[in-house]
């Protein structure tokens, strides 16, 4: 009996406990981590796969679908309107920002995602005033407006962002010097991931760049891993939960290029941040992460290449420009089977926000 006791009451109590949180954290909203590879389409995926010997961690998805990505005014999306329509749900002009096509701005999904208490982050490659990130917090008919694009980062309570474009908030046409503002709201202002890698709370602006931050091949090192980490660790500080995106914004840079190799760095690059976002995802089991891009870039096909060498053949098109094409979306966690089949690249939004119980017109 005294046996029993011993066992038996800690048993049935360790249950209670475990139910509950279960229940808990099963009623909780998910964490949000979009994922975009700007220009990522299949060849650029394969490239990266077979530059990788075989392997990426992309193929550990189960989920996956596709993404209409014409924009409102042309069968060829810009990364402008292509990031809008994932981030307002709304097909627009090439070149907008974070508003529809009457240039009126619609709300994001990281603005929705604030508006429930969420930790919101941008995290990117290339400057983080350019098109993908800004159409998440920004609201501009013109893409390259960039300092009115910075001024809208002001304008919201995100808590993270990390990527180039410090030009933009420093040395400005109306000589404003933003970092001033955005230490008053909070932030702290870093300029290099020696310094960003060992935040662990509050409010971060990374800015690593004085625009885009450079390729791969140029010596970028591990920024995209280090800063998609960095933005996790202070999100999820938050107990309500986080909306987070992260760019891989050199996948496009280097199609339009066509430089072949540079693609397979970028995209094995974006993989790697992939990575990590799926190892977090996984550990902490309320984590929706989509990955997708915004449009295919270069027209690339790949007719020779060699997983033992990881070598490729491949070829672009003759502008190597953006193409119509559909892109492939990948999908992890709670929620994740929505994203499969095919869809509008508007549906993501509106995907997204069903996920955080948030309802829209
Ligand atoms: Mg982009
Ligand atoms: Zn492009």
């Amino acid at each position: 009996m005294a046996l029993m006791k011993k066992i038996l009451i800690p048993l049935a109590l360790l249950i209670v406990i475990f139910s509950s949180w279960y229940v808990i954290k099963a009623t909780r909203r998910p964490n949000i981590i979009l994922m975009i590879g700007d220009g990522m389409g299949i060849a650029q995926i394969y490239a990266g796969l077979t530059g990788n010997h075989g392997s990426l961690a992309l193929t550990q998805f189960k989920v996956i679908g596709f993404s209409k990505t014409n924009s409102g005014n042309n069968y060829t999306t810009d990364s402008g309107a292509g990031g809008t329509a994932i981030a307002i749900g709304k097909k627009t002009f090439n070149g907008a920002i974070g508003v529809g096509p009457d240039s009126l701005p619609s709300t994001s999904v990281l603005e929705y995602a604030e508006g429930i208490g969420y930790a919101t982050g941008l995290v990117a490659t290339s400057s983080i005033t350019d098109a993908t990130p800004a159409s998440f917090i920004s609201h501009e008919a013109r893409r390259y407006d960039l300092n009115n694009i910075a001024l809208d980062f002001l304008n919201t309570d995100i808590d993270v962002f990390i990527g180039g474009g410090r030009n933009d908030f420093t040395k400005r046409e109306d000589s404003l010097y933003l970092v001033n503002d955005l230490r008053a709201k909070g932030y702290v202002v870093l300029f290099s991931m020696d310094s960003i890698r060992n935040i662990n709370s509050g409010k971060l602006a990374g800015l690593t760049a004085e625009m885009h931050n450079p390729t791969i091949a140029e010596g970028r090192g591990n920024m995209l891993v280090e800063a998609t980490e960095t933005a996790i660790r202070i999100l999820d500080n938050n107990k309500k939960g986080f909306f987070l995106m992260v760019e891989g914004s050199h996948i496009d840079k280097e199609a339009h290029s066509k430089d072949t190799l540079g693609v397979i760095n970028e995209m094995i690059d974006f993989d790697k941040a992939i990575a990590k976002v799926l190892e977090f995802a996984k550990k902490d089991g309320n984590t929706l992460v989509i990955v997708t891009a915004d449009h295919e870039t270069g027209g690339m096909s790949i007719p020779r290449g060699d997983f033992e060498t990881g070598e490729i053949d491949a070829e672009f098109s003759r502008t190597a420009g953006h193409t119509g094409v559909m892109v492939p979306v990948f999908a992890y966690g709670p929620g994740a089977e929505k994203f499969q089949g095919f869809q509008e690249n508007t549906d993501l939004f509106y995907k997204m926000l069903s996920s955080l119980r948030i309802k829209v017109e």
